[in-house]
């Protein structure tokens, strides 16, 4: 089986493309490098370019002939979205479309999206389930679940076309193999940033908000290992295979944990008792998003391996200091 994976050479993508790659298919990835690094893939070739170059993409499309798109290329971060909604309605939006026309002109029927809990934002109930009411309240989940309507309505409307949407929770660590991980410069994500504070990039870590209706006043998030989201891909990609169906699926571990959690698992993980600072709320934060992911472990058959914070956790501390050492040489 031949992928096309967009943001093959991201933080998800790269963990994606590798398991494919040990699985036997045939991978390209299509990146424009924006975030992505070139040493983050490990299987097949790597295209430079950006899904708005409808040419580059025509032609990627027509040579290598995919049986499936996997799409990951996006931009992911919450706050950035509040402030710049235009480069998430361009990048998410509007570039997925492009991307889906493209498919379309070229014979192409079958999608794994990379869909996200934020479409949820202000959620009624926790867990969440599929079903729950879509209420982003920032224009990064407002940019993916509109995406997800263009899914529903073309699935519906061209029966040779089949979807699934993966609404990840909250993503983290890194592969346990050690040769890719988070690796976006400027990452904003609080395990990671937990990690590089310990490590001394940061002098310290920021608590944002702690005057939320949660029980320690903090932001309860659902964190999954890289690997067991990267997993449920390739699951999904079996599911688009055998079932003349498209579906969403939720992936998340069913329990979360508060910031200030986060804060004291980091520091036992890493020994380091490094210091907080707390802050005022962040633009766009949901109080609480927790998964249940009953659909993906029924219909997929899903068996997440990594369900442990510490272990997470322990898994970005040991790739923070590979990606010092190896991949930027100081230290
Ligand atoms: N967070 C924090 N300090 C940080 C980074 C994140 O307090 O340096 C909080 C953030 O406000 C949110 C939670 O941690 O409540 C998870 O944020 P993250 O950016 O990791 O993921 P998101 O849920 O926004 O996708």
């Amino acid at each position: 089986m031949r992928i096309l994976v967009t943001g093959g050479a991201g933080y998800i993508g790269s963990h994606v493309v590798k398991m494919l790659g040990e699985k036997g298919c045939e991978v390209l990835t299509y990146d424009n490098l924006s975030t992505g690094n070139r040493w983050a893939v490990l299987h097949g070739d790597l295209v430079v370019a950006d899904l708005g170059d409808a040419d580059g993409l025509g032609r990627v499309l027509r040579t290598f002939k995919p049986g499936a798109v996997m799409h990951f290329a996006a931009a992911i971060v919450v706050p950035e979205s509040v402030r710049d909604p235009l480069k998430y309605y361009g990048n998410n939006t509007v570039n997925t479309y492009n991307l889906l026309r493209a498919m379309r002109e070229h014979g192409v029927h079958r999608f794994v999206f990379s869909s996200t809990a934020a479409v949820y934002g202000l959620a009624r109930g926790i867990p969440i389930t599929e079903e729950s009411h879509l209420n982003p309240i920032n224009p990064y989940g407002t940019s993916k679940m509109m995406t997800e309507m263009v899914l529903k309505d073309l699935s519906f409307a061209d029966s040779r076309f089949r979807y699934v949407s993966l609404r990840y929770f909250n993503v983290a660590g890194a592969d346990p193999a050690g040769k890719i991980g988070q690796a976006y410069k400027d990452a904003t994500h609080l395990i990671t940033r937990a990690v590089k504070t310990a490590k001394g990039e940061f002098p310290r870590l920021q608590i944002y908000g702690t005057d939320y209706p949660t029980p320690d006043g903090t932001c309860i998030r659902d964190y999954i290992h890289v690997n067991d989201l990267a997993e449920a891909h390739i699951l999904a990609l079996e599911y688009l295979g055998e079932q003349d169906l498209s579906e969403i699926f939720n992936l998340g571990y069913g329990h979360g944990y508060s910031v200030l959690e986060v804060v004291e698992a980091a520091r036992k993980v890493t020994g380091i008792d490094f210091p907080v600072e707390e802050t005022g709320r962040r633009e766009g934060d949901p109080p609480s998003l927790v998964a249940d992911s009953t659909r993906a472990k029924r219909e997929l058959g899903w068996r997440p391996r990594y369900d442990n914070l510490e272990f997470i956790i322990k898994t970005a501390w040991e790739w923070e200091g590979r990606l010092a050492r190896e991949i930027r040489g100081t230290s």
